[in-house]
Formats: structure tokens, sequence, C-alpha cells
């Protein structure tokens, strides 16, 4: 099991992704702009790759979110 790689192939991200704009209409699910990104809504390894997970979302808020997710106190908290 050493190559499993927990995210999706291309190919099966692709379907998955087009999936997602699809229902979401292709609107940014934070400020319903035209979406060409998918996102996690909890970004993994908290989140999966399910479609309850994901959303559509347009490039500038992926990358804020991204950024923001990064500070997330729960991801620093030492066990
Ligand atoms: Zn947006």
């Amino acid at each position: 099991m050493g190559s499993h790689r927990p995210e999706l192939s291309n190919k099966r991200w692709k379907t998955l992704r087009n999936l997602i704009l699809e229902r979401d209409s292709y609107r940014c699910w934070m400020c319903g702009n035209r979406a060409n990104q998918v996102d996690h809504l909890l970004p993994p390894p908290l989140g999966t790759d399910a479609p309850e997970n994901l959303a559509a979302a347009c490039g500038p808020c992926n990358n804020r979110k991204h950024h923001r997710y990064v500070d997330l106190p729960v991801l620093t908290i030492q066990w």
C-alpha cells in the first residue's frame, strides 16, 4: 500500500469536477460569481472527495479560502 494516494486520479477528478460545477450551475458558493473550480468545503484530510464535501468556486475565492485554512486552529493542535 506504499503507493496509495488519497487524492483522485486526474480523470476521475475531472469527471467529478464537471458534475459539481453543473450541480451548482457554475456559480461560486462563496461570492456567486462564475465558478470554474471545485473546492473542498472541509479540506483534506478533514474532508473527503465525496460530492457532499465539494462545491463550485471561483479562482479568487478558492485561493483566499486555502490561505484561511492554513491558519485554522484545529490544524495546529498538538495531541
Ligand atoms: Zn467566488
